[in-house]
């Protein structure tokens, strides 16, 4: 096939993946996993990371990865960030009433998000403020690509939402390009190691060493840290003896869907999944 026969073809996959994406949205038929969040000294969830579900009628199955950059491209974000808010923000404060105990939400928040801050905070704390959930149990996942555009309109929602008590984490730490000088100025709480150290952590030993000094720098700044896509007992193990605690990964949980979290829940007898 020549180069712009597969270009086209590409153009084509793109446009249908957002004409069905943006009816997707429309119709309400967006859905929410959620994967636990533990702290695997003792197995004990603490929360749960909301994660964007979408299984069209005509394409099937769709990955995350394949259409969050479309739906960017296209200016879809903001209003399947709403889909996705709502949905979550209902889902934990009904399980914050039946479990009695008050989980952490965390949520993936894209760097076009942050193009206009200021509706992105008011809507973030009305959608909060609407389902009666605590800021502080709330936290948004960012990337460093976010940090590396609209850097002042950035910082100042940042430091808003900070105000506001909700806590900042960097999704996929360690594969960025943005210079580690924001970890003083930026009020971040918690790194996420990308899951690529921890799986070929046995493979390769710089990555070990890796993992090591990211466990470190969190320490040394007073961060908190969680490791992402443990799989395998000896990579939790590894995790534990470095003073890594916070971890979500297949090992305890894949993501699952509201009635599969509430199963879980409630058969881990309080929490422990062992
Ligand atoms: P992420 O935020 O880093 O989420 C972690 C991804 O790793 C999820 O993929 C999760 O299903 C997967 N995962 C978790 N544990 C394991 C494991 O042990 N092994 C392996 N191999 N994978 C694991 P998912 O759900 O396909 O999401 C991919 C990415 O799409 C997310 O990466 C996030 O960047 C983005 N995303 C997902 N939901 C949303 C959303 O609601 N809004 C935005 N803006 N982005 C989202
Ligand atoms: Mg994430
Ligand atoms: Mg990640």
């Amino acid at each position: 096939m020549i180069y712009h026969e597969l270009l086209n073809e590409k153009q084509t996959e793109k446009m249908q993946i957002e004409k069905r994406l943006r009816k997707a949205i429309q119709k309400e038929t967006i859905e929410v996993y959620y994967q636990p969040k533990v702290d695997a000294r003792h197995n004990i969830i603490t929360g749960v990371e909301a994660l964007v579900r979408w299984h069209d009628e005509e394409l099937g199955f769709v990955s995350p990865e394949v259409f969050i950059c479309i739906a960017e491209e296209a200016g879809l974000i903001h209003s399947l960030w709403e889909s996705v808010m709502n949905i979550a923000c209902c889902q934990i404060s009904k399980w914050n009433k039946m479990f009695n105990q008050e989980l952490t939400l965390a949520m993936n928040f894209s760097p076009r998000q942050f193009q206009d801050s200021s509706l992105l905070v008011h809507e973030v704390k009305a959608a909060l403020s609407s389902y009666k959930l605590n800021p502080g149990s709330f936290e948004m996942e960012i990337t460093e690509s976010t940090l590396l555009i609209n850097t002042q309109e950035t910082i100042k929602a940042l430091h808003e939402l900070k105000e506001y008590g909700i806590s900042i984490s960097i999704d996929d730490f360690g594969t960025g390009y943005s210079s580690l000088s924001y970890l003083k100025n930026l009020p971040i709480d918690c790194l996420k190691i990308d899951r690529s150290f921890i799986m070929d952590m046995n493979e390769d030993d710089s990555n070990r060493k890796i993992i090591q000094a990211i466990i470190s720098l969190s320490q040394s700044l007073n961060l908190n840290v969680i490791a992402e896509g443990v799989e395998l007992e000896y990579q939790k193990d590894f995790l534990l003896e470095n003073g890594c605690v916070h971890m979500q990964g297949y090992l305890f949980s894949r993501p699952l869907c509201a009635i599969g979290f509430e199963s879980l829940f409630c058969s881990s007898d309080g929490q422990s999944i062992d």
